[in-house]
């Protein structure tokens, strides 16, 4: 279909389609936040009964208003050029969706489609940690480890818009194997899910405080793993240090590949603040070429969780 630019209109929508939830926000030409709306994803079965609850989600959202664009972030495998959802992480019904084209036919006004890691390393870098940087990688270290690429400026996609699978390039090819069929990627060793996996394991041999920390919860994640080490738990320091090593093995591969001045870290993990980045900053200076040192900066992301929307919607502001 024909794309309809809006460039006159003043407001932007940002949605984050997740598989448990979907948020929409309304933002002006400055990226200011007006309004903003949640629901749950579950109940709606098919791809189509979703997008009919975005579109409604938008209109409400907007209240009407006319948009200069849409700004989608989706789970999975986009291929961003043509606004489509090849396969939808956590979306079991969604293979090949069409997702720019079915909305631009019921809002007719244009929509563009990112994955969510690009979306949160876009919105990292207009309006987040990654501000004033020229290139940045945006790495979120949650259950898996997402990210997103920024090159003099702009968002990598690569060739064909999958660009940024920095959780799956492999770290060592005899480790555990990965969601993704590889064995040893980055995030199997890196990820939260991994830290949480390797003190349970840990603990089958050594008593820890981690046990009582996670005891109200259905297993230890690394929130636990960090709080021990706080406490100076001698599994937590183990684990911790473990798995900062490998962040770091894996941020030296991403420093001599693309050269980048900022590397902004969000998601749950990086949210141990003080407890990560001094030494995920010293044992990156230790593992890296040192013709590399003091090239690059690594920081806490800025944004939260409406990170992706905002990026999304960024992509027309
Ligand atoms: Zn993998």
């Amino acid at each position: 279909m024909q794309t309809v630019w809006n460039k006159q209109q003043e407001f932007v929508v940002g949605v984050d389609l997740g598989g448990t939830k979907i948020a929409a926000a309304l933002f002006d030409s400055e990226g200011q936040l007006l309004n903003r709306e949640q629901m749950e994803t579950a109940g709606a079965r098919t791809a189509e009964e979703v997008v009919a609850r975005i579109t409604n989600m938008i209109r409400s959202v907007s209240g009407g208003q006319p948009l200069r664009g849409v700004g989608m972030a989706s789970p999975g495998t986009v291929n961003s050029r043509e606004g489509i959802v090849i396969h939808g992480t956590n979306l079991p019904e969604w293979t090949n969706v069409p997702l720019k084209a079915w909305m631009e036919r019921d809002l007719h006004t244009e929509v563009q489609v990112l994955n969510d890691a690009n979306a949160a390393a876009w919105g990292e870098y207009v309006r987040g940690a990654g501000r004033g940087s020229t290139n940045m990688i945006y790495v979120t270290l949650s259950t898996g480890i997402g990210s997103g690429i920024v090159l003099d400026g702009k968002l990598f996609l690569g060739s064909s818009s999958f660009a940024g699978e920095l959780g799956h390039h492999i770290i060592d090819p005899s480790g555990p194997q990965c969601n993704c069929g590889s064995h040893g990627c980055w995030e199997v060793f890196a990820s939260g899910t991994a830290i949480g996996l390797a003190a349970s394991q840990r603990m089958l041999t050594q008593p820890s405080v981690i046990s009582e920390l996670a005891a109200a919860e259905a297993g230890v994640n690394a929130k636990h793993v960090f709080e021990a080490k706080r406490l100076h738990d001698p599994v937590a320091v183990e684990v911790i240090d473990r798995a900062i090593y490998y962040m770091a093995l894996g941020l030296v591969n991403v420093i001599h590949s693309f050269n980048p001045d900022r590397i902004v870290i969000g998601g749950g993990v990086s949210r141990a603040g003080e407890l990560l980045f001094p030494q995920l900053r010293e044992m990156t200076d230790k593992l890296v070429m040192p013709s590399y040192l003091g090239t690059y900066e690594i920081v806490p992301a800025g944004l939260r969780d409406d990170v992706g929307l905002v990026g999304a919607a960024a992509l027309f502001q």
